[in-house]
């Protein structure tokens, strides 16, 4: 299938696979097809949210999910990769950002949970805490090839880092029995912010925009190949807030 259209959404932190490949799970939208996740994608794909790119992929046998998809021949094109993703635009427009994202808003994770979807967009209405918990991988005893030309090589995968980004939040009307949800935060960004300042974790909710009142919210949310049910945070979506209407001058 080839998607010509397909609107970048968030890249989640880089993984390393039990072949030493270092990858990273791309989500983005088509207005033809959809929600679509691709993976394994490279760390340098030459593309960050807001691009648009054409790319042939195909179905993974070992993802069974409808969203999922990977680009044809990445395992035996793995090195040249980024040559098959094609930037065919930007969507620069924060209105047709905001349309992207409002037109396919559902109202809680449950919701894309019981309908078996695996991406969606939530709008947080009430964020209950930004923290910091432990990363259950980190310390763990791993086993890779090349193990050691890897631990010294950019970029740092999820398992490097001691803790990971969380966030409590609320749905506006929450369906879960404890009416919020505490999510871990996968976005790239938010990784690359704690490797490049290590002593002010805090400054990633700032440069998410958490914090601003020009900015609204959403986010872009998805459930793990292995625990269907359980959703993460793989991008924070962050929208200038409309402005209000100005009375315009007739002359
Ligand atoms: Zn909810």
């Amino acid at each position: 299938m080839r998607i010509d259209d397909l609107v970048i959404l968030g890249r989640a932190a880089p993984q390393h696979l039990k072949n030493g490949r270092t990858t990273i799970c791309l989500g983005g939208w088509s207005y033809e097809h959809g929600f679509i996740r691709i993976y394994p994608t490279k760390v340098r794909m030459g593309v960050s949210r807001w691009d648009v790119i054409s790319v042939d992929v195909e179905k993974n046998v070992a993802d069974t999910r409808n969203e999922s998809w990977k680009i044809v021949g990445s395992r035996e094109n793995w090195d040249y990769l980024e040559d098959s993703v094609r930037k065919v635009g930007r969507v620069k427009n924060s209105d047709q950002r905001r349309e992207i994202v409002t037109d396919n808003l559902t109202s809680c994770v449950s919701e894309l949970n019981n309908n078996h979807i695996s991406l969606g967009f939530i709008k947080p209405q009430i964020i209950h805490k930004m923290y910091f918990g432990k990363n259950d991988q980190y310390g763990k005893p791993i086993q890779l090839p090349l193990l050691e030309s890897y631990a010294k090589e950019w970029p740092k995968v999820k398992y490097d880092y001691e803790l990971e980004p969380r966030l409590k939040y609320s749905c506006e009307q929450c369906q879960t029995k404890q009416g919020f949800h505490d999510q871990v935060i996968l976005e790239w960004g938010f990784y690359e912010g704690m490797r490049k300042n290590p002593d002010n974790l805090e400054q990633v909710w700032e440069n998410a925009q958490f914090l601003s009142d020009e900015h609204e919210i959403f986010l872009f949310v998805g459930n793990q190949q292995n625990r269907r049910n359980s959703y993460v945070i793989i991008s924070v979506i962050r929208l200038k807030k409309q402005e209000k209407p100005t009375t315009k001058s007739m002359f």
